[in-house]
């Protein structure tokens, strides 16, 4: 039903989105094909994807390896001053502390709270065992962080049979071998398998059938829709926009108009659909953040200070992204709103905060005295080596080894 004009539109806009570089992936043509109407000539596509999170991940790491912490709430990270929670085991969370929440805070809401510091080096190793286990069952991996991943098992290269078998395997080796626990989402498209994979949270399988996805999402509250941000929620929030169902019940025409570029993707995933392939090759250009200072910053002491922060959270996403890169890259905006970017490579790629730390003060520096006053200070990493294996995927996001299977099942 979608041939002919739909069809070439979509393909259309695919090309053109991707040339400009738009945060959500327009569909192929092959899934347009799939979900909107079968018809016998449609290609075989419809995915089977699980969403891996590894429960309190860091947490239950330091909890694995050190008996003494078992069965207490503990903090990884957030001990120094200024410090922030990087994770908390749910003994900790019964307390109200939560991840990037300042350790000051997290104490005064849990007097018992333990604080350890976190090993990042253990934390990737674990999760390239991690890697090794998915590798089991799918070709196509795409982790979001050190513990998490989309996993398109539509190939069912272990031969188990249905998605939700290839979910329980997963959390089983994991169990045995890693001695960890992970929840998994097990649906049809990326965005309801995230969703469902906190559903059952912790040690838990939530899996959302292709008929049922659309009522699924319709009692979703509104925040949990991918790229809808507590701003973002709000403004909803102000246009009576709570559920999925409300985001459901708009015209384009509204999204459009109330949140831009997201309107397409809201429109869509409102409606239990989401047509972005699970990419094994995910590349990320780089990792960055800045600031936006309220004052400007003008004196050389300032600068340095608001700099260290800048490295805190900027290293804290490379680590979670188990990222290394050659380039790190400093950008400033003076008061006057002239903008400047200095930047370095080097060889071997920055792998330690040592060496992000000497880069980014490096530059710095090299721009002091301040001549005027700052307003926004940012680092980026670029030149990003991939960490993982050389993609299997065909042009359809469907493993290239093995046959697709329409009828695995959920
Ligand atoms: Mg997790």
């Amino acid at each position: 039903m979608l041939y002919g004009a739909a069809y070439s539109n979509s393909l259309h806009r695919a090309r053109a989105d991707k040339s400009a570089g738009g945060a959500y992936p327009l569909p192929r043509w092959s899934m347009v094909l799939s979900i909107n109407g079968m018809t016998e000539n449609d290609p075989p596509v419809m995915r089977k994807i699980i969403h891996v999170d590894m429960d309190a991940f860091y947490a239950s790491v330091e909890q694995r390896d050190d008996p003494a912490l078992r069965g207490k709430p503990l903090a990884v990270g957030g001990s120094a001053k200024r410090g922030v929670v990087a994770a908390a085991s749910y003994e900790a969370r019964k307390f109200g502390v939560k991840s990037a929440m300042p350790g000051v805070t997290a104490r005064r809401r849990c007097p018992q709270l333990l604080f350890v510091k976190p090993r990042f080096e253990v934390y990737r190793a674990v999760s390239q065992q991690l890697h090794g286990i998915f590798a089991r069952y799918t070709h196509i991996i795409e982790p979001l962080s050190l513990d998490e991943a989309y996993l398109d098992v539509t190939a069912d290269l272990a031969g188990l049979g249905s998605a939700t078998a290839i979910a329980e395997a997963i959390r089983g080796d994991i169990r045995r071998e890693l001695r960890l626990t992970a929840s998994a989402g097990v649906s049809y498209n990326k965005f309801i398998a995230k969703v469902a994979s906190d559903q059952n949270k912790p040690d838990g399988v939530f899996v959302v059938r292709p008929e049922e996805g659309a009522a699924f999402v319709a009692t979703l509250p509104a925040r949990r829709f991918f790229g809808v941000g507590p701003k973002t929620a709000e403004r909803m929030s102000s246009l009576g926009i709570q559920t999925g169902a409300d985001i459901r019940a708009q015209t384009l025409g509204f999204l459009e108009q109330h949140f831009g570029k997201s309107a397409h993707y809201l429109y869509r995933a409102s409606r239990g659909e989401d047509y972005r392939a699970v990419k094994a090759d995910r590349e990320r250009k780089s990792i960055g953040g800045e600031r936006t200072y309220s004052d400007d910053l003008s004196t050389d002491e300032a600068l340095r200070d608001a700099l260290e922060h800048i490295i805190d959270i900027v290293w804290e996403r490379i680590h979670r992204n188990n990222a290394r890169g050659r380039t790190v890259t400093i950008k400033v905006k003076y008061a006057d709103f002239q903008q400047i970017t200095r930047a370095r490579s080097v060889s071997p790629p920055v792998d330690t905060r040592e060496a992000f730390e000497r880069l980014s003060r490096g530059l710095l520096e090299a721009l002091l005295p301040v001549p005027k006053g700052v307003r926004l200070l940012g680092l980026t990493l670029s030149s990003l080596e991939s960490s993982q294996e050389p993609a299997h995927t065909g042009e359809s996001g469907v493993a290239e080894s093995g046959p697709v299977q329409e009828s695995l099942a959920f």
